[in-house]
């Protein structure tokens, strides 16, 4: 039986291979192990944090080389505190060092002690630190240290640009967004050139492509808000403030709306799928009666106008009941489904409609079909369906056979409704069905 100490031990190798630092305590705070991740990410431990020593000599390490001279006085009141912090975290929370976020956990084995967890999420922007207090930073002479430090604290991105429209100055935010690691990137570039900069090394997409005419038109139109594609699906929405300032700066803020965008397209793809699904047949995803009733009102008044013939067939499963009957619904439903496949492979025209009618009765539309033609499509189908092999292991080997009606109607008939149609192909259908099924009839 592994002990408790060596099975902690696997663990914080197994964590360096994530990348996650780990160091454990005991009840009393004392240091029991960590592993080289935890080195890594806190070097001003490396050679100097043994088994047993209090977590008091580890923060002390920690605030010494992260406090400012000024704050030095006040480091054993952090100490104390970051102790008590200690004992009582619950929930994991996020500093920055050494240049990263650090996200950091910190769990209590009971009487045991505890063990704390990190894990580096972003890697800090050069300078960052420094960003923070802009009054260390020169800042160009038309931006206040106090506004700057407003801007810097704002989650949107913020350029400022002159009256050339030359950039002067960004935010944090607005960095971070195009992809520039310093505000010494920005250069004295223009917004378009910065622009065009983040997707130096991107596939250009048709986003890219329209963001660009964007900019152009942007020129034209100035001051309506408007949106850019950005690298890897991502958006931003841009806001120009412009005349406000008396220095002739302008401000733009640049939003990130990655995830309204995303769900957008998510909510027009939903609807798409929503109209799909008004003329579609859930089961075999041949069109449903209703569309099958519009297209046949269209088909009959074009045909009726060109002088043209349009045939109907009307096909309907022999003994469907039975097979129900005999094998479940659900297997029923499978035959239906493959039923259609076959309808659906056969009728290749473009002008041509097949549709689920009903049930197990289905339509097929053929403009421009002399019924002769529509009689004989309608016998290789029925022929094709009499050689289908169906079935699973349950089943067995099944057949199944249908009966279609054909009607055509020519410019004579075209005085009455497109109703009559269906009529005269269901008349005949049924004639099929009486003769003994398994046949094609014409009216
Ligand atoms: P006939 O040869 O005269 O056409 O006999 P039939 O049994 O095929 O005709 P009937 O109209 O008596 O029965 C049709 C059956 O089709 C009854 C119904 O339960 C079944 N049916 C209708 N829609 C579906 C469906 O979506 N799935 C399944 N599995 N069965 C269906
Ligand atoms: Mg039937
Ligand atoms: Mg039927």
């Amino acid at each position: 039986m592994p002990t408790f100490d060596s099975i902690l031990r696997i663990v914080a190798l197994a964590l360096d291979q994530l990348e996650v630092a780990v160091c454990v305590f005991d009840n009393r705070g004392r240091t029991v192990l960590w592993n080289e991740t935890f080195l890594q990410f806190f070097p001003e431990h490396a050679g100097h944090v043994y088994a047993g020593e209090d977590y008091r000599e580890n923060l002390r390490r920690f605030y010494l080389q992260r406090l400012p001279q000024d704050e030095l006085p006040s480091m054993e009141r952090y100490i104390e505190e970051g102790v008590q912090r200690h004992h009582s975290q619950q929930r994991a929370f996020e500093f920055d060092h050494h240049g990263y976020r650090v996200r950091v956990a910190s769990l209590s084995f009971g009487a045991f002690g505890r063990v704390r967890l990190w894990r580096k999420t972003t890697p800090l922007l050069t300078g960052m630190q420094d960003r923070i207090n802009p009054k260390l930073t020169p800042l160009p002479g038309r931006i206040l240290p106090d506004t700057a430090m407003a801007l810097e604290s704002l989650a949107d991105g913020i350029l400022m640009v002159d009256e050339k429209d030359g950039t002067l100055w960004a935010n944090h935010s607005f960095l971070r967004l195009y992809g520039l690691s310093d505000i010494k990137d920005l250069g004295a570039r223009r917004f378009d050139e910065i622009y065009a900069a983040a997707w130096q090394h991107e596939e250009p997409t048709a986003g890219y492509t329209t963001g660009l005419s964007v900019l152009k038109e942007r020129q034209r139109f100035s001051g309506a808000p408007y949106v850019l594609a950005l690298p890897r699906n991502r958006w931003v929405r841009i806001v120009e403030l412009r005349g406000t300032q008396a220095n002739g700066t302008s401000f733009f803020s640049h939003v990130d709306i990655t995830t309204q965008w995303r769900q957008q397209e998510e909510l027009k793809q939903l609807s798409l799928h929503l109209e799909s699904l008004a003329v579609k047949d859930a089961l075999t995803g041949l069109l449903n009666r209703r569309r099958f009733d519009e297209v046949l009102e269209a088909e009959w008044r074009r045909a009726h106008h060109s002088e043209m013939v349009l045939s109907l067939l009307m096909l309907d499963v022999d003994h469907f009941k039975h097979l129900n009957d005999t094998h479940g619904h659900p297997f029923g439903d499978e035959v239906l489904k493959r039923f259609a496949t076959v309808l659906a492979g056969r009728i290749q025209r473009t002008d041509s409609l097949v549709a689920r009618y009903g049930g197990e009765e289905f339509a097929v539309l053929l403009p421009g079909t002399a019924l002769a033609d529509a009689a004989q499509l309608a016998e290789l189908i029925r022929q094709q369906v009499e050689t289908m092999s169906l079935g699973n292991e349950q089943t067995g080997l099944v057949r199944i056979t249908i009966s279609i009606g054909v009607a055509c109607a020519s410019d004579l008939a075209f005085n009455a409704s497109s109703s009559m149609l269906v009529d005269m192909a269901d008349r005949a259908l049924y004639e099929a069905k009486r003769k003994g099924r398994n046949q094609v009839a014409c009216s």
